[in-house]
C-alpha cells in the first residue's frame, strides 16, 4: 500500500540513521514511546528546545522530560541517590519519570528544564526510541507531540492532526502500548507523585518501603502536567454521569453497556489498562465526529484508573 503520509516513516536501519542525523542537526522529529508519541529534540541544544516550545505553543515555564538510554549520560547531567537506584532497577526502562537535582556542570540547555535546578528524566522502553537513543551522544527532550493542552497522540497519524507537515519526520511505531503519560515522581525532598500514571503509588511504595502519596498541590516545583486544563478534546465534558443526554457523546466503561449510537466504550471487558490505552483514541474520535458535549460515566479509582481520572478531570476543566 502506498504511504499517503510522506512524513511518516517505517522503522528500518536507513531511517534510523536518518532520524539520528536530523536530531544531530537540531531538528525536531516525531517518535513513538510506550506512553504516548512525542516530539524529540536534542536536550543540549537551545535551538532544538526552542523549536519544541514554539511548535507546541508550550509556555516556557513548563519544563520538558529528558529521555536517556541508560545511566551513562544521565550521570553527567543529574545527581542520583539510593532511592533513585532502587526505582530505576525495578521500573526503568519504562513509564516512570524521576525529578532529580541537576548537576551544575550539566550540558542540558537551561530552557529544557525551565531554568529550574531540577530535571525530569525518563528511560523509555519502546524499541524504536531506544534504538535512537542508543548511539547518540546527547539525551532527548520529548514532550507529547500535541499542541499544549490538547489531546496526546497515540499513533503516528495523530501527530499530523495538530502539526500537518510542520514535522517532516515521524516514526511509525503503531499504537502506543500504554496510551497515557508517565508517572512523575519527585525525588528531591519529600518523595511524592506529581502526576499519576501507569506505575501506581503502591508499586513505588513497595520498592521504597514507605507510603507514597499523590501530591494534591505541588507548588514549589512547576509542572505542566499539573496545569489546570490539559489533555483536552476542547469540548465541554461532564464526569460521573449515570446516563447520557440527547446528541452528546457518552464515554462508558464495562460490560453492562450495549453498543448504541453515541456510545464510546473505554473497555467493554471492564479492564482499566485497556481503558487507559483507549482514552485518547476515543477523545480524538469524538472530536472528529464534531460532538458538542461529552458525558462520562464514573471510572473506578484504583490502579491505573487513578491516572485515567486525573486526565479526565483535567480535560473537563
Ligand atoms: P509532558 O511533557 O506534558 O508529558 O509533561 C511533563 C511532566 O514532567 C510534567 O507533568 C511535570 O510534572 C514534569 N516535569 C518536567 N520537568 C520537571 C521539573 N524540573 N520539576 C518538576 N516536574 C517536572
Ligand atoms: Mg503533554
Amino acid at each position: 500500500m502506498r504511504n499517503i503520509y510522506p512524513n511518516i516513516f517505517k522503522f528500518n536501519k536507513k531511517n534510523l540513521l536518518r532520524a539520528q542525523k536530523l536530531l544531530k542537526k537540531n531538528n525536531v522529529i516525531g517518535v513513538p514511546t510506550e506512553t504516548v508519541y512525542g516530539l524529540a529534540g536534542n536536550a543540549y541544544s537551545e535551538k532544538s528546545i526552542k523549536k519544541i516550545y514554539k511548535l507546541k505553543k508550550r509556555p516556557k515555564k513548563n519544563p520538558l522530560i529528558v529521555h536517556y538510554y541508560d545511566l551513562k549520560i544521565l550521570k553527567r547531567d543529574a545527581i542520583i541517590d539510593k532511592n533513585f537506584e532502587k526505582l530505576y532497577k525495578k521500573f526503568s526502562p519504562g513509564p516512570l519519570t524521576y525529578i532529580l537535582k541537576k548537576k551544575s556542570s550539566s550540558k542540558l540547555c537551561n530552557l529544557t528544564s525551565s531554568n529550574l535546578k531540577s530535571v525530569a528524566v525518563r528511560f523509555p522502553k519502546n524499541k524504536i526510541i531506544r534504538s535512537i537513543l542508543r548511539n547518540i551522544s546527547f539525551p532527548l527532550a520529548i514532550p507529547s507531540a500535541n499542541i499544549s493542552e490538547s489531546i496526546s497522540p497515540v499513533r503516528a497519524k495523530d501527530i499530523i492532526d495538530d502539526f500537518g507537515k510542520k514535522i517532516n519526520f515521524i516514526f511509525d511505531g503503531g499504537f502506543s502500548k500504554i496510551g497515557l503519560e508517565s508517572t512523575v515522581i519527585n525525588l528531591i525532598g519529600k518523595i511524592q507523585i506529581l502526576r499519576p500514571g501507569f506505575i501506581s503509588p503502591n508499586e513505588i511504595g513497595k520498592v521504597l518501603k514507605r507510603k507514597i502519596i499523590i501530591s494534591k498541590n505541588f507548588k514549589k516545583i512547576r509542572s505542566p502536567g499539573l496545569l489546570k486544563r490539559h489533555y483536552s478534546p476542547g469540548i465541554p465534558m461532564k464526569l460521573n454521569c449515570k446516563k447520557n443526554e440527547y446528541k452528546a457523546a457518552f464515554i462508558v466503561f464495562g460490560k453492562k453497556y450495549k453498543n448504541k449510537n453515541n456510545l464510546f466504550n473505554l473497555s467493554p471487558k471492564g479492564n482499566l489498562k485497556e481503558a487507559a490505552k483507549n482514552l485518547y483514541k476515543i477523545f480524538r474520535a469524538i472530536k472528529k465526529l464534531k460532538y458538542k458535549k461529552i458525558n462520562v460515566v464514573k471510572i473506578p479509582n484504583k490502579g491505573i484508573g487513578v491516572a485515567i481520572n486525573d486526565r479526565l478531570k483535567k480535560a473537563s476543566r
